[in-house]
């Protein structure tokens, strides 16, 4: 095949708008591009956010973010979709319903709950509508630790190897049908490399990469599940997406500190 027949995959964000550029819809919007493809995305929630925090979150009406994906999808043939914050119980319900209708093959959940500077982006009440009516119909959930803590309601884990028995678990609360993949980020662990673990209740697939000393970390988590969603339709194997994906993160990462916005936790350099 020459390059020019390449098929460029159509990735869908479902997420949040932070105006800085570090994470949600613009973060996830820069990675799909730079990984070969195309970028949709369905707004969630808006918010009023600096690199130093977030001083306002506006939802959108649940009805809204339906007719945009129903509109959307009823167009063009979506081949990933990665869901970023939504905020609210209803908007999750909702966007569970729409995907169930739809029925994309990749959907990466990246379970968003607060903003690197500590801001909450996910109500508390939201939490029982994640585990219940999203968790289990989606292909790949990438929790840190601490959500992983939130989602089963237990202590964040301190070893890898607790890590695994989480990644089991995680994995148990999905749906049991097809293949369906947990990516553990372990970068909240102490240590010199950042360990991520890969499970689909079969394998358990051990990633690690040097720990990069910044404080710009801002859109990690937005730009490691972006990134899946755009490679999963390309390399169309799971572990093969998943190290790539990780490895652009960690570039991304390694970049960093080359941009200087802001004051606060600034963003990672795609
Ligand atoms: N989504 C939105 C809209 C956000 O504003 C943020 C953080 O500020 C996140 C997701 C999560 O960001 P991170 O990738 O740093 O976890």
């Amino acid at each position: 095949m020459s390059s020019t027949d390449r098929v460029i995959p159509k990735t869908l964000t479902i997420a949040g708008v932070d105006p800085s550029g570090g994470a949600g819809v613009l973060a996830d919007v820069k990675a799909m591009s730079a990984l070969g493809a195309y970028a949709c995305g369905v707004i969630a929630a808006l918010t009023a956010q600096s690199t130093t925090g977030v001083t306002g979150v506006l939802p959108i009406e649940p009805a809204f973010v339906a007719q945009q994906i129903d509109t959307l999808f009823a167009d063009v043939k979506i081949d990933a979709v990665k869901i970023g914050m939504l905020g609210r119980s209803n908007v999750i319900e909702t966007v569970a319903d729409r995907l169930q209708h739809w029925k994309p093959v990749h959907i990466v959940l990246d379970p968003v709950m607060i903003a690197k500077s500590g801001d909450a982006l996910l109500e508390k009440s939201a939490i029982g509508a994640m585990r219940e009516a999203l968790i289990p119909g989606v292909t790949m959930l990438t929790p840190n630790l601490p959500e992983a803590g939130v989602l089963l309601d237990q202590r964040p884990v301190e070893t890898v190897k607790e890590m695994r028995r989480v990644a089991e678990r995680l994995r148990e609360a999905m749906n049991h049908n097809g293949h369906r993949w947990v990516f553990l980020k372990g970068g909240h662990l102490p240590g010199n490399m950042a360990i991520d673990l890969l499970h689909d209740g079969g394998q358990m697939i051990e990633m690690a990469s040097p720990r990069i000393e910044t404080k710009n970390t801002h859109g990690t988590g937005c730009t490691l599940s972006a990134a899946l969603a755009a490679l999963l339709p390309q390399t169309r194997d799971v572990p093969e997406a998943a190290r790539q994906a990780k490895a652009y993160l960690t570039e991304a990462i390694r970049q960093a500190d080359t941009l200087h916005v802001g004051e606060g936790h600034g963003p990672v350099h795609h």
